[in-house]
């Protein structure tokens, strides 16, 4: 029986971990080197995204490829010093996208995130921060006439998909965001999607929780893992620490202390930006609103509106490269009346596995040793039933979501 475990990493995932496994009993020590919630935790942009249930790489992407490959789109900056140091990994990356593996990718992404806003509203209201989330849904722009068909498209696969969402045009999306620039002459909006104004600030709060009910916070960077008797230990620069059972949760970092065991996940990152921006005056903004053509994310925050860049695939610890975020800047200053920057231009990675769903499972060989990770560009959301499932299947319970689509034998042997 598992009576203590250790969680490495406390980003949301981390910390979701922790609350779940303290809510079964078990005595949990969550680590970290810096405060929780810190890193990409803290920079995304706070979309709670019940409905992102189709991967990034599906079928669609093949049409975009040589847009794509030569860096003729914002969404994707592609370092092809990256891309070359390891080619097996964007080749199994090209490769799940083929049709026959969409349908069970998206029933995976599914059985996450439905029930994203509502794991959240329940944890927010316990760590007394329920005046952080919206539920007012998110808004995809399109700039051109060609964007109906593209907004249709994705309208009636919501619908294929029980998931209600609502075409808009030029008039329909002034009414539900009066300072939008009529620039666009469609728009979806999906009333099921939730935001938070402060993702950091709600992943730290949710961390007070679990201290607030006994659990041990430590901040200090953790040098090495290893098999301790019947369980594990953490090495870390203010001594070790022992548990029954440890959970890597490291999120980027997660394969740093697995290589040393013997256990390569086949992560790599996608790297992203954002920066703040003062609404101009009378500028108001009631939802995140994702601008296609534009490649950007503006969701209305704490500190101002902002902008969140599309994927930079460069290596994790590559200086920045502010390109993206410059062009969503200057393209989000079309759309919105915009003032200055505030504050400093940020950098995080979103961790991602070839097929674009995390890792959520014991490893192999390894009993007690438990990932989760990999959760890509809806980690934010899915941290809840990420830490519900690693609880679960630790304490012998069926988990909330089929663990099957996640096992880490489909990328460690
Ligand atoms: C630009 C951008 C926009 C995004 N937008 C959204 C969004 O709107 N909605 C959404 O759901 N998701 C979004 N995401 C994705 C989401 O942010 C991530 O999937 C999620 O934050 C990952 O959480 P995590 O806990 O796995 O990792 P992290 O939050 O990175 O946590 C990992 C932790 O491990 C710690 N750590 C690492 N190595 C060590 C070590 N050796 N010792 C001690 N501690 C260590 C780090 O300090 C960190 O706190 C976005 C990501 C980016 C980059």
């Amino acid at each position: 029986m598992t009576r203590t475990a250790l969680i490495l990493g406390a980003g949301m995932v981390g910390v979701s971990c922790a609350l779940a496994l303290q809510k079964r009993g078990i005595a949990v020590t969550l680590i970290d080197r810096k405060e929780p919630g810190r890193e990409t935790s803290y920079g995304n942009a706070g979309v709670l995204a019940s409905s992102s249930i189709l991967p990034l790489n599906n079928p669609s992407l093949y049409a975009k490829i040589t847009d794509y490959l030569g860096n003729r789109h914002p969404a994707l900056n592609l370092s092809w010093r990256r891309a070359l140091a390891r080619p097996g990994w964007l080749l199994r990356f090209l490769w799940e996208a083929r049709p026959s593996q969409a349908p069970a990718r998206i029933a995976a992404l599914a059985s996450l995130t439905a029930s994203t806003v509502e794991r959240h509203r329940a944890l927010m209201n316990e760590a007394g921060v329920a005046h952080r989330l919206r539920e007012t849904g998110t808004l995809k722009l399109w700039r051109t006439e060609a964007g109906h068909a593209a907004a249709q498209a994705e309208h009636d696969f919501l619908k294929r998909h029980g998931i209600k969402s609502q075409l808009l045009d030029r008039q329909g999306l002034s009414a539900v965001e009066p300072s939008l620039n009529p620039i666009f002459p469609v728009a979806l909006l999906i009333p099921c999607v939730g935001s938070v104004d402060s993702p950091g600030a709600v992943t730290a709060a949710y961390a007070a929780l679990f201290a607030g009910r006994g659990g041990h916070i430590v901040q200090a960077a953790i040098t090495g893992l290893a098999r301790h008797g019947a369980g594990w230990r953490a090495n870390t620069a203010k001594g070790s620490f022992d548990a029954d059972i440890a959970v890597v949760a490291l999120g980027p970092w997660s394969g740093d202390l697995l290589k040393p065991l013997g256990l390569d996940p086949w992560l790599d990152v996608e790297r992203g930006y954002h920066r703040h921006l003062k609404p101009g005056a009378g500028t108001r903004l009631s939802r995140p609103v994702y601008d296609v053509d534009g490649a950007y994310y503006m969701a209305p925050m704490e500190r101002g509106f902002r902008i969140t860049s599309g994927v930079d695939l460069a290596f994790r610890d590559a200086p920045d490269d502010h390109r993206q975020i410059d062009s969503a800047t200057a393209s989000a200053r079309e759309a919105f009346a915009l003032g200055e920057v505030v504050g400093e231009t940020w950098r995080g990675a979103r961790p991602t596995l070839p097929d674009s769903l995390p890792m959520i499972g014991e490893a192999p060989r390894n009993p007690g040793l438990w990932l989760a990770f990999g959760n890509q560009h809806i980690g934010f959301s899915t941290g809840p039933i990420t830490g519900e499932m690693i609880a679960a299947m630790v304490c012998g319970e069926t988990p909330p979501a089929d663990p099957k689509p996640f096992r880490p034998e489909r990328y460690i042997s």
